[in-house]
């Protein structure tokens, strides 16, 4: 018997971390919680926490780990906990990370394994730079897809718009900067053996296979013997 998986997906701007995090929770069959949908969601509530929320959003300053922690915990607390997790963007701190091996134990759940989604600034600049928004349901969209042509939504008719912050130099220092702060994160998990990095400088399918991969070999290792976890 296989333990539920927890797989927290991080990486910089323009890593892919959307297309990706969607694909794994489609294989694994795994709740998928986004960190930054719940937080948009925080603030459209007219309470206390949702006006902090807002305030924060609109100056542009980072949600405090409080904030975040509870966000999560709550979300999880809605769903199928055995189905097993992939975390989007959380956690992003040491407290988070601390928290979270709480969480974790609490619902019984094995430990969460960290997937980076590495890429260089470069890479990640041009990327960013080619995508449009929704401006009403914050789809994002490639030249691929259908509306990009049109810069309408192909599911609400909202209009697509570039953001201000998705411009490539923007971009780059985005980039440099959360590789940055994400180092203590990174050596938190190789100190445990949970960091995998995987390099998402390949095409959409070559990085899912690869993550595939790490994943199934991860769980190999961390099977339970059979009479640990009887079902
Ligand atoms: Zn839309």
């Amino acid at each position: 018997m296989l333990l539920p998986l927890i797989i927290t997906l991080i990486g910089p701007p323009g890593s892919g971390k959307g297309t990706q995090g969607r694909v794994i929770a489609q294989k694994y069959n795994l709740n998928y919680i986004v960190a930054g949908n719940i937080v948009r969601r925080l603030a459209t509530l007219k309470t206390p926490l949702g006006e902090q929320v807002r305030t924060n959003l609109t100056k542009g300053i980072p949600q405090s780990d409080k904030i975040i922690i509870e966000a999560v915990k709550e979300e999880m607390s809605k769903m199928d906990i055995n189905k097993g997790f992939l975390l989007d963007s959380f956690p992003l701190s040491l407290v988070q990370a601390e928290a979270l091996n709480v969480i974790l134990k609490n619902y019984n759940l094995p430990d969460n394994v960290v997937i980076y989604l590495d890429i260089r600034a470069d890479t990640g600049a041009n990327r960013i730079s080619q995508r449009l928004i929704c401006s009403k349901c914050s789809t994002v969209f490639f030249p691929a897809d259908p509306g990009y042509k049109t810069k309408k939504c192909s599911k609400c008719g909202g209009d697509l718009i570039t953001r201000s912050d998705d411009k490539p130099e923007v971009v780059r220092t985005r980039i440099t900067e959360y590789k940055s702060r994400m180092l203590d994160l990174k050596n938190y998990y190789v100190q445990r053996k949970r960091l995998i990095i995987i390099n998402g400088e390949p095409s959409v399918e070559e990085i899912s296979k690869d993550i595939f991969n790490h994943i199934d070999e991860f769980r190999e290792k961390t099977k339970p013997p059979d009479e640990k976890r009887g079902k």
